[in-house]
């Protein structure tokens, strides 16, 4: 009697080094405008400024998001998570349209893959170069391009990964702080996480991260319909497949089986075996087989953005265009308009006016030559409106308490100022230790401009 048969199932295939080729085409050159407009934003915004301070800052220490003339403070967070509501939306949207065209295009695993594609292309040549050079022995000329390779990775890593950590730490000063080499255990940190999963996605991971960790790329599917752009390959016209000698004489469709959309495939799969979660919608394909078809004199398309319906019931493109606005996506639209109306009504109507209290630490409460109880403090006045104003500083909480200097301060337009004012109150007044106090701003030529802050004022014992 035969034992039984060990089966075994692997969860994960190993993986097999893939070569994209590189491609030129229509779609080639709108993934490189997505990388150089993504990155140009990325890697400048940072250095931006605005106010004497960093134009985007996400300072999580100070709890405060500096968005150009927005300041968000921890209790306008609400206004983050809108962001995320419409970012989501807009995704939901632009997939219901045309499927994966956020995965191809703008990505940042497709646009840093495509980085680094471009850097390993520079140095070790070709697709053909690239494949010889990995099947040779080690060599010096081996060993001087791998370590140029990742040499240039690293660089590209790095970098991103200090711009990264740029929008959370002012990145001026950060930049001083790794010239004298005086990085916070944080910061070192952060930089060398970010730096190590760009270099480690990009140049290693590639396909993987968005076949196996992306969880975008499982659920998305469940967006698409029977309307939604995807690529495909038009069998009808492309089979029989035939080699371009017997093409000529009427024997084969228009797929001369060349296999440069094969070629050029980040995914390393086979456009020609239909739609498979692997795709990434980058239009390589689309690219390569019209350069094929430019070349054998036949009709561009034979891989081509198109949909389910549009290839069971042919459909001319402008009645695929008309079907794009089907009532789904009309709904995702009209949500989408709701909540980004909603917001910025919100954000109109926000009180542009904002106010820290923030008690002098080095100071205690102290007793001064007239007998009054003093404590120093340092008001924390934003102006996000865009008019100067001057704000009249009102006091309460204690009998007797007023403010000792000048009880009004300017404040130009979106200008964040330190204005340091001592408080009174009179001996007895309040009990010792911690007094509750409030602090007012109300701005002179608009009262209803106000806003007020908590804050604590000390009575020695
Ligand atoms: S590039 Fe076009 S012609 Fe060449 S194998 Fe692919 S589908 Fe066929
Ligand atoms: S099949 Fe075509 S669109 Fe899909 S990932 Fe490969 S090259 Fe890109």
């Amino acid at each position: 009697m035969n034992a039984p048969r060990e089966q075994v199932i692997k969860m994960y295939a190993a993986r097999e080094e893939i070569y994209p080729r590189e491609i030129n085409g229509r779609y080639a050159r709108l993934r490189w405008l997505f990388v150089w407009l993504t990155q140009l934003a990325f890697y400048c915004t940072p250095w931006l400024q605005w106010n004497g301070r960093q134009a985007l800052l996400f300072d999580l220490g100070a709890r405060k998001f500096y968005i150009f003339g927005l300041v968000l403070w921890p209790q306008d967070f609400i206004y983050l998570a809108v962001l995320l509501i419409i970012s989501a939306y807009l995704l939901f949207l632009a997939t219901a349209i045309a499927g994966r065209v956020w995965c191809g295009f703008a990505c940042p695993q497709t646009v840093y893959t495509e980085i680094f594609l471009w850097l390993e292309r520079k140095i070790e040549g070709k697709r053909s170069a690239r494949i010889a050079l990995d099947r040779q022995p080690l060599s010096a000329r081996k060993l001087g391009k791998k370590t140029a390779k990742h040499l240039a990775w690293g660089a590209v890593a790095l970098w991103t990964g200090f711009t990264f950590v740029g929008y959370f730490t002012p990145i001026r000063s950060l930049l001083g702080e790794v010239m004298t080499l005086s990085f916070g255990p944080w910061e070192w940190f952060w930089v060398l996480f970010y730096s190590v999963a760009t270099y480690g996605n990009a140049g290693w991971m590639r396909e993987q991260v968005c076949k196996y960790m992306c969880p975008y790329a499982r659920f998305q599917s469940s967006m698409f319909d029977r309307d939604t752009l995807i690529i495909t390959y038009d069998a009808r016209r492309g089979e029989p497949r035939a080699p371009l000698s017997r093409n000529g004489n009427g024997n084969g469709g228009s797929c001369i089986d060349c296999s440069l959309c094969v070629q050029v495939c980040p995914a390393g799969i086979d456009i020609r075996n239909g739609l498979q979660y692997e795709c990434i919608g980058c239009a390589s394909c689309v690219d390569a087989c019209n350069t094929v078809m430019d070349k054998t004199g036949q009709a561009r398309g034979l891989v081509r953005y198109s949909t389910e319906r549009a290839m069971d019931e042919h459909l001319t493109p402008t009645e695929i265009r008309r079907r794009a606005l089907r009532p789904r996506v009309k709904i995702y639209t009209a949500v989408l308009g709701l909540i980004v109306l909603a917001a910025c009504t919100s954000l109109y109507l926000r009180m542009p006016l904002k106010l820290d209290v923030i008690r002098d630490r080095g100071s205690m409460g102290r007793e001064v030559e007239d007998g009054m109880i003093e404590n120093v403090y340092r008001l924390q006045i934003m102006n996000t409106s865009e008019q100067a104003h001057v704000y009249k500083i009102a006091v309460s909480g204690i009998d007797t308490l007023r403010v000792a200097d000048a009880d009004t301060v300017r404040v130009e337009a979106t200008e964040t100022r330190a204005h340091p004012v001592r408080l009174r109150a009179a001996h007895g007044a309040g009990h010792a230790g911690s007094n509750k106090i409030a602090v007012t701003l109300t701005a002179v030529d608009d009262p209803s401009l106000h806003v007020q802050e908590s804050a604590v004022f000390i009575v020695p014992r």
